[in-house]
């Protein structure tokens, strides 16, 4: 037996997360090969960034409660789980956060797993489907707390759709097309938890780097906080073009992964301020010295001397090298 077919195996046992009791695939096998590659975009890994999702989402459901005289203060947090998968996120955000948040699972393939994995845990599935008569924003009717919205769609046309104050997103490619779709959707200060998935090709491919994130990188020593820069800097160019700002809450860099926290905030003066973190950095070849090149109109007469190494004064040709742009 090919180590394929036992992996597949293996995940079709039962799975306890946070007292939240899933499978990771089918026993039923009649549509083997997609549920076979939605078993392999599902990762135990990501076990401590779910954590980190569910606690971020309560602090957002708490931040809303406490907040007296506000006419919204009784309405729901609207939770988007993007690429459920599994719907294990979603089910937990349910389980533990209950009648708070308003949880909606989404999965471009088929549903009838995450349909499984919540009956599994007592909670009703409402089958949701996308309305184009419905404008962002619009109110949804209030979820009890036993229910989930479970749509199939793509998740970007989802979020195109739909307005939400929190998001998980884990692509399992490349997500620099989510990001628009993403920021379209978050109200302000809405949440944004990304996970970045195989950090690997920052540092192997950065021509894949540059085409989908616009940005150019080399290998580094501090490849990973690069990585989460680059990130950052498309994010906050894609809220730009929605007129909203971005701040960072948080990153986690676990193994081959990163998760990313962004808030979002409203007006030009906050999308100013987060455009101006966004720079180039000067990196030297030789010892990995590097700094951000000031954001200005004129050139440098002599970036070098940015740098406070001595590099350049005891060797030959160019020592240093532009990078980026970057958070
Ligand atoms: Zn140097």
């Amino acid at each position: 037996m090919d180590n394929d077919v036992k992996s597949v195996l293996n995940k079709e046992q039962d799975v306890n997360e946070l007292g939240v009791s899933f499978k990771c695939c089918q026993s039923n096998h009649s549509n083997a090969p997609r549920l076979h590659a939605k078993s392999k975009r599902f990762s135990v890994k990501l076990k401590l960034y779910r954590e980190f999702a569910l606690a971020t989402l309560s602090a957002l459901a708490q931040e809303k409660k406490q907040k007296p005289s506000r006419e919204d203060s009784l309405s729901q947090i609207h939770a988007l789980d993007a690429y459920s998968c599994t719907g294990v996120a979603a089910l937990q955000w349910k389980k533990l956060l209950s009648e708070d948040v308003h949880v909606t699972a989404a999965d471009h393939e088929d549903v009838c797993l995450i349909e499984r994995n919540a009956e599994k845990n007592v909670i009703t599935c409402l089958p949701w489907e996308l309305d184009p008569k419905r404008v962002p924003g619009d109110p949804k009717k209030h979820q009890t707390s036993s229910e989930i919205f479970l749509c199939q769609a793509d998740a970007r046309a989802l979020m195109a759709m739909e307005s939400f104050n929190f998001i998980y997103l884990v692509p399992h490619k490349s997500n620099s097309s989510c990001l628009e779709p993403a920021f379209h959707s978050l109200s302000i200060g809405g949440v944004l938890c990304l996970v970045v998935p195989d950090l690997s090709v920052f540092a192997r491919a950065p021509h894949v780097v540059r085409r989908t994130f616009s940005s150019q990188v080399i290998k580094t020593e501090y490849l990973k906080e690069m990585a989460a820069r680059v990130v950052l800097a498309e994010a906050a160019r894609s809220a730009a073009k929605h007129n909203k700002g971005i701040s960072v809450m948080y990153v986690v860099s676990q193994e081959d992964f990163l998760l990313i926290a962004v808030r979002v905030h409203r007006g030009q003066k906050a999308v100013d301020s987060s455009l101006d973190n966004v720079a180039h950095l000067l990196h030297c070849r030789f010892c990995e010295e590097r700094t951000f090149l000031p954001n200005q109109l004129a050139p440098i007469d002599n970036p070098y001397s940015l740098l406070s190494c001595s590099c350049k004064s005891t060797n030959v040709g160019k020592t240093a090298i532009i990078l980026g742009p970057m958070w």
